[in-house]
């Protein structure tokens, strides 16, 4: 099992090498992980003058997983457009063809308090979103803004091919499969037709998955029922514009960014695993970053490129129980809880491993 291993920018090394500690227990009890550590980013930069070498991408497409710090950062902000770090992760994304991006929203019942909604709404929420990446309107062509009539006038295309949407909802049921088997496709049939071909195709492809319930969801309704009873969902499908919005909106439930991961992955389940947060450079080389994101996306690399679901649950299982111990990092501290930086949160880990 090769991983390239991406540190990144910012907080991404001091995070990152928790993760591996991490990886490094699970190696000494028998699992052949290999490791192979690259440059992306804002470091690539400056090592090789490229936000995405040469070398990088060679590992990368070799490698079976991918595992992300996060990258840049204000010293590499007034670079040229394709010299910036956020390139590198477009190219990555793009080289490696991901197209299906998992992102799960938990709540942890010790950091309910943390969400701008009422704790009881929250509490021990467990959703996952799976949003479409590499299409729709973001992507559809024509495209432009041009003058018509003496006026200008904006246009983009929502397109959706039967394959892309159904590769997706592979992806969707797949993962409900792995969770408590109900799957919620997210569309707007009523007004768009490219989403009316969305929910035929989510319905065809359910008959492939007669274990999971299968329900469909406007937009609009779900943006709704998403602040009203979040916990009414398991796994959520859509596609790129709908879960660019959605997924924002479900990771605000939580109110802790530095404790959510996620997985964007092709259609071999190979994947690209990041902390949903940023290189936050505010307290970059402090010491003092959460990182727990990022532990947390290295066990959804075990359960979902590795189908070790075994391995993962071991590490989800130590991270709540270092929470229920009471250790908080700075940015999910809160009074009569245990004050831990980087390396101590890493400590609280291995032993509750
Ligand atoms: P950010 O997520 O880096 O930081 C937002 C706030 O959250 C900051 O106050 C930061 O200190 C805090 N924070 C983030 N992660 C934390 C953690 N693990 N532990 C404790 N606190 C944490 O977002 P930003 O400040 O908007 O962006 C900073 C840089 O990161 C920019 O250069 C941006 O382009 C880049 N960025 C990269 C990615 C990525 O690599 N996938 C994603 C978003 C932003």
């Amino acid at each position: 099992m090769k991983i390239c291993v991406l540190a990144g920018d910012g907080i991404g090394p001091e995070i990152v090498a928790e993760a591996l500690r991490v990886l490094d227990v699970l190696r000494r009890d028998g699992l052949a992980l290999e490791i192979e550590p690259a440059l992306l980013g804002g470091c690539a930069v400056d090592a090789a003058g490229d936000p995405y070498p040469e070398a990088t991408r060679a590992l990368a497409r070799a490698a079976d997983a991918v595992l992300l710090g996060a990258v840049g950062g204000p010293k590499w902000d007034g670079l040229a457009r394709e010299l910036r770090p956020e390139r590198g992760l477009l190219g990555i994304r793009k080289d490696l063809d991901l197209f299906a991006n998992l992102r799960p929203a938990l709540v942890y019942p010790e950091l309910a308090g943390a969400s701008a909604l009422k704790a009881e709404v929250v509490a021990g929420l467990d959703i996952l979103i799976v949003r479409e990446l590499t299409g729709d309107i973001y992507f559809g062509q024509p495209r432009g803004i041009e003058v018509r009539n003496g006026e200008r006038v904006g246009y983009n295309t929502m397109v959706y091919s039967e394959s892309e949407i159904r590769r997706i909802a592979r992806v969707a049921f797949d993962a409900a499969m792995k969770r408590n088997r109900r799957l919620c496709s997210v569309d707007k049939m009523n007004v768009l037709e490219a989403t009316q071909l969305w929910r035929d195709v989510v319905i065809e492809t359910a008959a492939d998955y007669p274990a999971v319930e299968l329900s469909h969801m406007l937009v609009d309704n779900a943006a709704m029922q998403l602040v009203r009873n979040p916990r009414q969902f398991d796994v959520i499908v859509t596609g790129n514009m709908f879960g660019d919005i959605l997924s924002d909106e479900a990771s605000m439930l939580t109110g802790s960014i530095g404790m959510l991961p996620s997985a964007s992955l092709d259609a071999a389940n190979k994947g690209l695993y990041e902390p949903i947060h940023g290189s936050a450079p505010d307290i970059a080389g402090r010491g003092v970053a959460n990182p727990l994101a990022t532990i947390l996306s290295a066990a959804m690399m075990l359960r979902y490129t590795f189908g070790l679901a075994d391995a993962a649950d071991r590490i989800e299982k130590a991270v709540r129980q270092v929470l229920a111990q009471g250790y908080r990092t700075g940015d999910i501290y809160s009074p009569g809880t245990t004050r831990v930086d980087t390396r101590a949160m890493g400590d609280a880990v291995l032993a509750a491993m």
